[in-house]
């Protein structure tokens, strides 16, 4: 196929500009005037990644310049919810710089609302500041297109490149423009991935003419993920999926009626529910059912317990709160400027919260490392405050030399979101300049044949679909390809069935994920054949087979750690105690390139806050 070759050569190359990605070519810049710093995105950076349609909070702000929090309190907050496991240093080492990632937010123009009488930003939450956020994407994109020499917007890196004159070293990136067609060859001395989370690897709630509506972004397609874990970078954390209690059928996000506009739930008889699961629960968990505040895997526990129990549907009580015309006007702006699908839902179907309290459900489970859950690459610490285990030279390096992460991308960090993921990139894109001027000497090497082999590879889609079309006379089934939504159905149906989806009610065990591994294997080998009609779908197809590997590390995962930590994200039937003796652990595995074997291991958990 005639596609042209685009040659980059540059010292940093950032994967995904979404708010990692903006944070790490903001921040290279300001260390490495000298340096050249190259992004490729595969949508807009303008409005890419999951903050797109806008945000109406930035979750992560400690407020130390006027003594709210300290790095220490949050570091024990997202432990507590965390069920006792997060990387501590890296939650400690975000939490500590976040706020002058915030305090440029401002600057470039984004409006923080604040308090008129203290004049303080305006809380939501303890954590959480309120913002017209419409706009906030653009805004960091301004940031980060100023800063760096070129933006590659359309490119959808499908490899990593590996550099052939050391082992296990990074050498740069591939992909494929997804508009002209175009081969993008990026030569980098550091990769920085920051390319979000993973959406639609397991069945979502919303089929057929609503399938594109998920909570997380339908188009944080595992790519942080199965780039990292391709070339053998170990992964740590990935069973620990998150599930979402949302407004349903929209995803519609409940925080700013729980924390500002303090509205409460009940089960379909009016009745509060929660208290009902304490013992319940404290059987299956212990004292974790005792922290304050509650962790949110225990409180979807009671919610999908009394579901089951046959007092369902759960609803928000918004009734109360919505004669106040003041928040009845937050209760919409809060969907207007970030989800507005959940404002359209409720109108097409005849809901007004001021008159009826709205349904909440549970959402499939997603996978990534900056929300409330901490999945992702395992990478070092900062050198002042990490243990030995946690360190390995340079912070948020993984554990391929030059290869970088921020955001979803990294495990064990959970509760950055926004303003925390654009935080990992600076420190990201700081330690990364560092490794570059630490080895200046290195001469990356990557051969014609290592791009050639990946050329074919990339474009095979095309040629499986131009060759078997031939085929058939029409229609969508061939005998010798599959399409990339075919094989997305496919796989979210194996991990919701196997792995713990909604179908099963978050169900799991040892036999069922052993079979899912099996027919995620098939699954992997039929992708070999998937036809890819255009351009476009050479992209799904490329979306398909990174969610496919991130999926198969999701289940290895969850087959390793034998107990269930997080009731309400998803449950060991045969392991249905949380079990601190074995397992107050961080998981780890590492997947040969060569073989595609997984290694599982077990990492220390440090308690470096008390
Ligand atoms: C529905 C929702 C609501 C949220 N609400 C809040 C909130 O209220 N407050 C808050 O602070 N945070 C919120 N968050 C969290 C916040 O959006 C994330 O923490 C943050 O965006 C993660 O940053 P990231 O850089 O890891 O990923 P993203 O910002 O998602 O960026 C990933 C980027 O990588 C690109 N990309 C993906 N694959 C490839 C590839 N193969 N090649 C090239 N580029 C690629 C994407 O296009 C995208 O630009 C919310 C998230 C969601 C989904």
């Amino acid at each position: 196929m005639g596609f042209k070759t685009v040659y980059e050569d540059c010292d940093i190359l950032v994967v995904g500009g979404g708010m990692g990605g903006c944070g790490a070519a903001f921040e290279a810049r300001h260390w490495a005037r000298d340096m050249k710093i190259v992004v490729a995105e595969k949508a807009n950076i303008d409005r890419s990644g999951a903050v797109a349609q806008g945000l109406y909070a930035i979750n992560c702000y400690m407020g130390m310049q006027w003594d709210e929090n300290q790095p220490e309190d949050h570091v024990r907050y997202a432990r507590n919810d965390l069920m006792g496991i997060v990387r501590e240093d890296l939650a400690y080492d975000m939490a500590r710089h976040v706020d002058s990632a915030v305090h440029k937010f401002e600057e470039w123009g984004l409006p923080l609302m604040r308090d008129p009488e203290t004049g303080h930003y305006q809380r939501e939450g303890k954590w959480q500041i309120m913002i017209h956020g419409e706009s906030y994407k653009p805004i960091v994109a301004e940031a980060a297109r100023k800063s760096v020499d070129k933006i590659y917007n359309r490119i959808m890196v499908t490899h990593l490149l590996m550099d052939e004159n050391q082992p296990n070293r990074v050498g740069g990136a591939i992909g494929f423009n997804v508009r002209t067609g175009g081969l993008h060859v990026f030569r980098a001395k550091a990769v920085i991935v920051g390319a979000g989370g993973a959406s639609h690897i397991f069945k979502p709630r919303s089929v057929g003419e609503g399938m594109g509506r998920t909570w997380y972004a339908p188009w944080s397609s595992a790519s942080a993920y199965a780039l990292p874990i391709m070339v053998g970078a170990k992964m740590t954390q990935m069973e620990n999926r998150i599930v979402l209690c949302r407004f349903k059928d929209g995803y519609g996000p409940v925080g700013a009626y729980f924390l500002h506009l303090k509205t409460y739930t009940q089960n379909a008889y009016g009745d509060e529910y929660e208290s009902k699961w304490y013992q319940h629960t404290k059987d299956m968990v212990g004292e974790y059912i005792d922290h304050h505040p509650t962790p949110t895997c225990l409180r979807n526990h009671a919610f999908l317990q009394e579901v089951a129990a046959g007092r369902g549907p759960i609803h928000m009580v918004t009734k109360e709160a919505f004669q106040d015309p003041h928040k009845e006007t937050v209760g919409w702006e809060n969907f207007l400027g970030m989800t507005v699908g959940q404002a359209v839902v409720w109108a097409s179907q005849n809901i007004d919260p001021k008159y009826i309290n709205p349904e909440l459900t549970t959402s499939e489970p997603y996978v990534m490392g900056s929300h409330a859950t901490c999945s992702g690459a395992w990478a070092s610490g900062p050198e002042d405050i990490s243990p030995d285990e946690y360190y390995w030279g340079y912070n948020r390096m993984m554990t391929v030399e030059g290869l970088f992460g921020a955001g979803d991308a990294l495990g064990g960090t959970a509760h950055a979101f926004s303003s925390g993921s654009f935080t990992e990139g600076r420190l990201a894109a700081k330690a990364a300049v560092k490794f570059i001027r630490d080895h200046a000497n290195d001469k990356i090497n990557v051969s014609d044949k290592q791009i050639e082999d990946r050329r074919k590879e990339i474009y095979k889609p095309l040629e499986n679909y131009q060759v078997g079309r031939n085929e058939i006379v029409g229609g969508t089934v061939s005998p010798s390809y599959i399409l990339p939504l075919h094989g997305l159905q496919r796989l979210e149906k194996i991990m919701d069935e196997y792995a713990g989806g909604i179908g099963v009610n978050y169900m799991t065990n040892e036999p069922l994920l052993k079979f899912g591994l099996e027919k995620l294997k098939i699954l992997q080998e039929d992708l070999e054949h998937i036809g890819a009609e255009d351009l476009h779908q050479l992209q799904r197809a490329w979306e398909l087979k990174h969610r496919a590997i991130a999926s198969e590390c999701v289940t290895q995962h969850t087959l390793f750690r034998k107990e269930t930590r997080w009731p309400g994200y998803y449950y060991r039937g045969d392991h249905l105690k949380l079990d601190d003796e074995n397992w107050h652990v961080l998981t780890l595995s590492r997947r040969d390139p060569e073989s595609g074997e997984w290694e599982m291991e077990k990492a220390p958990v440090y308690h470096i806050v008390d």
